[in-house]
Parts: structure tokens; sequence; C-alpha cells
């Protein structure tokens, strides 16, 4: 017995969704971009530099609570600090603190890891 289950397909769209804003952000578009949530094109786009080689784009629904966030491995094409969130960008450092204890990235270089987990922690003081 085949049964359609509507949360999948659901999920499929919203990821579907989700990529589009990201190619839109990647393309410029950064405003009235369509809302997985609501449907409406009320979604902007707004960046975060919590710490020096970390960035995150975020969408924010203005018509509704839709929010979502996608890590960037480099600075985002249109990063510009008039686009640059403070109010977003102290959650991300809250975030990036919890996630550098969590996960040490290399056991071998502990130490030194360490060391730059400290550097980080002291710029992201600095900043507050
Ligand atoms: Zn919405």
């Amino acid at each position: 017995m085949s049964e359609m289950n509507p949360m999948n397909s659901r999920s499929a769209e919203n990821l579907a969704l989700h990529i589009k804003l990201a190619n839109e952000a990647y393309a410029g578009h950064l405003d009235e971009l369509e809302c997985p949530g609501c449907r409406k094109p009320a979604v902007s786009v707004w960046f975060t530099n919590p710490a020096e080689d970390f960035y995150r784009t975020w969408f924010l629904c203005t018509a509704c609570k839709f929010h979502t966030r996608a890590q960037n491995t480099e600075k985002p094409p249109f990063f510009s600090e008039g686009r640059r969130r403070a109010d977003l960008e102290e959650l991300d450092s809250d975030i990036i603190k919890k996630a550098i204890f969590k996960q040490p990235r290399d056991k071998d270089t502990r130490a030194n890891c360490d060391e730059k987990t400290k550097l980080l922690q002291c710029r992201l003081n600095s900043q507050q």
C-alpha cells in the first residue's frame, strides 16, 4: 500500500523554497522574496559577521514569524554594513561560542585550537 505523506511533500517544497531564497540572496535580490511560511513576498535578507571569518545570511519575513539562516564559508557577495544586523549578530556569537566549545576541530592540535578559541573569545568579548 502506498500512501502519500503530506508532511514529506510539504517539507520537500519548503526545502526548494529555502534553496530559492539562498540563490536569490546570492544573486543580490535582498527584499520582497517569497516566504516559505506564508508565501507572501515579504522576506528580506540580512547579514551578520559575529567574528572574523564567520559570516551568516539571515532571511526574515515581515509578514509572519518565518526566519532562517545560512552559514557562509566566505563573505557573502552582497554583504554590506547597511545590511548588517547587530541584534542577530549577538545571537550568532552565542551560537559560535557554544559550537567552539563543543567541537574541538582536531585532537592532535588541541592546545593550538584552545589558543585560537581564547583569541576568538577575546575578539568576541571586545566587540560587545
Ligand atoms: Zn512569511
